[in-house]
């Protein structure tokens, strides 16, 4: 049985320096609200000139999953607060330091280690919470799927447990799926060690992503987010999926229930399906999610100004809801190390209440999201239908140029 986390109080001093473990577009927006607090941020990523490092006051370039090498940098840094913003990290490290020296990690190391790991997090919810979730076994060989694949039946989804946003996933209709489906696994997860779940495959109508911050003043919810997912990726978010009452509440007991186990202060992506009255647990993120990107324009408060202010330890106080909102991802498809956008301008033009973020990537090699529309409008689906014309305008020019050496 999973002991639920203590709520870490807030240390009295607001803090000086933040270290980002993870510097993508999610972690760029929030460094730029921790600087609004006047917090110094220290982004790091396995590759430079990322994101967030663009607006951090420094940064480091490091391989999260090496566990002396993660250890040396928050030593050497020795930040006030650890953020994590991306799963592949040695959360051990992390945890260890939280327990032993105090490091304080939001919402906690035990958060962001049960979340990076899809057995860990099934398990708390379905076992421990007690939670509806789709039929799932475990599997470490192929052999094992094969013997098990009844409990789940077909059509069924396999994934690797350590895995994110549909990578090495894959839908088996028949026996003869399985051994391609374990092998992509494999080879996409991102553990040394081969183990997937198999899920039966839920025939949701909608999928949406709730919000959930945990903060000093309690719990609050964003307006549901629904969105649109290719291959386990998502192209297209939308607030607020209009839920009934019922349904609502539902969504908010089981985020409320699975948040308030896991502990700590912050935002937390709840992903949940909805088929007909029935509400089914997901998985979710214990940082801001990409489907909230829509956050940005529907609310006086994005998911990234909320997260930073629950981890913090300072109260929410009002979300403010602008009116129904949309985001589209800007995906590119090439390789080279120049890009150049053009367009921008027309798809401004699209609606009188659009707004584009840039991500500023250094380089592409195959397909990258590095950009996302933003348009507000009189509704969600007028607010779709923006957010997909202004991505039609933005045209991605893709070069090569040799490597220059940075002057000294
Ligand atoms: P995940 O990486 O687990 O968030 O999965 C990515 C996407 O795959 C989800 O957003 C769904 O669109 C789809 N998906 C995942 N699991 C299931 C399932 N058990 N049944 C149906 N669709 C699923």
């Amino acid at each position: 049985m999973l002991n639920a986390l203590e709520i870490t109080t807030a240390t009295a001093d607001h803090p000086t320096t933040a270290l980002l473990l993870g510097s993508g577009e999610l972690g760029k927006e929030v460094a730029i609200e921790l600087m609004r607090l006047g917090i110094r941020v220290v982004a790091c990523d396995r590759y430079p000139n990322a994101p967030a490092m663009q607006v951090a006051s420094a940064h480091a370039v490091l391989d999260m999953k090496d566990r002396q090498a993660l250890s040396d940098l928050i030593h050497q840094v020795k930040p006030d607060v650890v953020i994590p913003e991306i799963e592949a990290i040695a959360t051990d490290v992390l945890l260890e330091l939280e327990q032993k020296e105090g490091l304080r990690v939001v919402p906690s190391a035990k958060a962001a280690s049960i979340t990076m790991n899809r057995e860990a997090i099934r398990t708390l919810a379905a076992q421990t919470l007690n939670l509806p979730t789709s039929p799932y076994f475990f599997a470490s060989s192929a052999e094992e799927v094969h013997t098990n694949i009844d409990k789940v039946g077909f059509p069924c989804i396999m994934k690797p447990v350590m895995s994110s946003s549909g990578k090495g996933q894959s839908t088996l209709h028949s026996e003869a799926d399985i051994d391609a489906a374990w092998a992509k696994a494999c080879s996409e997860g991102r553990g040394h060690e081969s183990r997937v779940i198999v899920e039966g495959f839920v025939k949701f109508d909608r999928e949406i992503t709730l919000l959930t911050v945990q903060a000093a003043d309690g719990i609050h919810f964003c307006p549901p987010i629904g969105h649109h997912q290719v291959n386990g990726d998502y192209h297209e978010s939308w607030q607020p999926e209009p839920l009934d009452e019922e349904t609502l509440l539902e969504c908010k007991r089981i985020a409320s229930t699975v948040v308030k186990a896991l502990g700590g202060y912050g935002i937390f992506g709840v992903e949940l399906f909805i088929a007909g009255k029935s509400v089914i647990f997901s998985e979710l993120s214990p940082r801001p999610h990409d489907t909230g990107m829509v956050t940005l324009i529907s609310q006086d408060l994005s998911e990234f100004a909320l997260h930073v202010r629950a981890l913090l330890g300072y109260p929410i106080g009002n979300i403010v809801f602008h009116g129904p909102s949309a985001s589209a991802a800007i995906l590119a498809k090439g390789s080279g190390n120049k890009i150049t956008y053009r367009g921008l301008q027309d798809a401004l033009a699209v609606g009188p209440d659009c707004a584009l973020r840039i991500f500023g990537k250094p380089d592409i090699d195959g397909e990258r999201r590095l950009g996302v529309a933003l348009a507000r409008a009189d509704s969600v689906e007028n607010a779709v239908a923006q957010v997909k014309a202004m991505r039609k305008q933005v045209e991605i020019v893709i070069e090569r140029e040799p490597e220059t050496q940075a002057p000294a």
